[in-house]
């Protein structure tokens, strides 16, 4: 493909991308948002493997191919309970990629740089590695704590930011070492060095980062990876990489600062880590608070018949009960007996960014009756039944009121401040901060125990 026709491509794929970013922000354009990106992406790969830049067209096919089994193979098997954990390994790949190719990049003997352009392009290949190791040990251990595999407790090494302190100047070190660097041979000593340090600062970083902590790193995960791609970009000069890495790195830090707002905390904090320790004092002092009251399925249709306004506060345990048809059909049921329902989302609900939008647009839950926890919170003193399914951190009232809570600070939906809340969980464990929830032993607290799929099959047939 001439060169001039892959620039005009390349434009078309970058306008594509920001429509894809615009769209994906409301749920009612996801869908448009997603096909965007489709586009914008196929046209991008045609576009760079047809220029006349690239050759090796028979050792690319066969990996693309493979490359595109296994990603089908994997999207579609994927629960959506799991879809964090594969985000996070996607990130990985990124970052995994943009060390291989820094390296590549650094001992390939056609490139060819004097002075200025040569200390430029050997900065831009230390940044990528440096960025890219990051991001890949990161998003590995993020997957780690994500599946269980790794516990959430943040792990406090002694010393750790003197540590970190001391990995990020023997970086600069040998960055600099690496620039002034004679020859190739003489070169890579120092990247690889700093790729080790790189690889453990990553792993050093996402362990000291609690539980209650995570959908910031996610956030910041992604950023990473996008800057980790616009440094690649700028290591083979390639302006589409450049530009598509600048959107997911910006859109990424954007969503970083969104999360932190939703949960009261500084970026700064967060990276330092500890937020969301397992123990604290809320564990204690939910112990001493009293009985917790069961109910059946049947006498929490009986409080949803006499409500006249009921607010649904789902949570992680949603995804996993897969809940979220047969909340649809309640909520359809209960509207048209006249009962005005809304749901109330937490930010950081779930496991991802928009974790609990997703599966409600997907059971086709009304858009207009699903809003943010800033439009509803005021609301709960009017409302006659809170709903709380599968939900826990964040709903936990400690948050407010124990400033010795792990979570302290962290806005929450204030659901004891309506009529009754009705939480519907199988036990009475801790959410993924582990930290216990006072909501539990309210005097106005229900408790329906079970699978939350199954408690609320039960109640759209006992509400028949
Ligand atoms: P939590 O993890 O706090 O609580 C989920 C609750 O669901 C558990 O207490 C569990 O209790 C219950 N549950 C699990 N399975 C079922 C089931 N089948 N039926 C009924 N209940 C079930 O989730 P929240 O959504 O309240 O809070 C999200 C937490 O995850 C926050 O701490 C947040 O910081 C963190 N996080 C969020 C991310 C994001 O981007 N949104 C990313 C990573 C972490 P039981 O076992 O008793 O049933």
């Amino acid at each position: 493909m001439p060169a001039g026709v892959v620039t005009a491509s390349y434009i078309v794929a970058s306008i594509l991308f920001i429509l894809s970013l615009g769209g994906l922000s409301h749920q009612e354009s996801a869908r448009r948002g997603n096909v965007y990106g489709i586009i914008g992406m196929a046209i991008a790969i045609i576009a760079t493997i047809t220029s006349d830049q690239v050759s090796g067209l028979g050792l690319i096919a066969p990996m693309m191919i493979i490359g595109a089994i296994a990603g089908f193979i994997v999207a579609a098997r994927v629960q959506m309970t799991a879809m964090p954990q594969l985000v996070a390994m996607l990130h990985s790949f990124v970052g995994l990629a943009a060390v291989f190719v820094g390296f590549a990049n650094y001992i390939d003997p056609s490139i060819h740089f004097e002075g200025t352009e040569k200390t430029i392009h050997e900065i831009e290949i230390y940044l990528g590695v440096f960025i890219g190791a990051i991001t890949f040990t990161g998003s590995v251990i993020a997957f780690g704590k994500l599946q269980a595999v790794i516990g959430s407790a943040p792990l406090m090494l002694p010393a750790r930011h003197w540590l970190n302190l001391a990995a990020g100047l023997v970086c600069i070190w040998l960055g600099i070492a690496f620039v002034g660097a004679e020859s190739i041979g003489a070169g890579v000593l120092p990247l690889i060095i700093m790729t080790l340090i790189a690889f453990a600062f990553g792993v050093h970083m996402v362990m000291a980062i609690g539980g209650a902590d995570m959908p910031v790193v996610i956030s910041m995960l992604n950023s990473y990876s996008g800057w980790a791609a616009a440094a690649t970009g700028f290591m083979l000069s390639n302006d589409l990489l450049i530009v598509t890495g600048a959107l997911v790195g910006s859109s990424g830090a954007i969503l970083s600062y969104i999360m932190c707002r939703a949960m009261n905390r500084r970026f700064l904090a967060v990276i330092a880590g500890g937020f969301g320790t397992e123990g604290g004092t809320a564990v204690a002092a939910a112990e001493d608070a009293g009985e917790v009251t069961a109910v059946s399925a049947e006498e929490t249709a009986d409080l949803l018949s006499a409500a006249k306004e009921v607010v649904i506060v789902p949570g992680y345990g949603m995804a996993v009960a897969h809940a979220q048809h047969v909340i649809s059909e309640l909520t359809q049921k209960l509207r048209s007996a006249g009962v005005n329902v809304r749901y109330g989302i937490h930010p950081v609900a779930g496991r991802m960014p928009g974790h609990m939008n997703v599966l409600l647009a997907e059971a086709k839950v009304p858009y207009d009756i699903v809003l943010e926890m800033d439009e509803i919170n005021d609301d709960f003193p009017n409302t006659d039944v809170a709903m709380v399914i599968g939900a826990n951190d964040i709903v936990n009232p400690s948050a407010q009121e124990d400033p010795n809570s792990p979570i302290a600070g962290m806005p929450v939906l204030e659901v004891w401040k309506a009529g009754t809340a009705v939480v519907l969980k199988r036990s009475m464990a801790t959410g993924y901060a582990g930290v216990d929830n006072p909501l539990f032993y309210r005097e106005n607290t229900r408790m329906l125990f079970g699978d939350a799929k199954d408690s609320i099959e039960a109640v759209v047939k006992s509400l028949t």
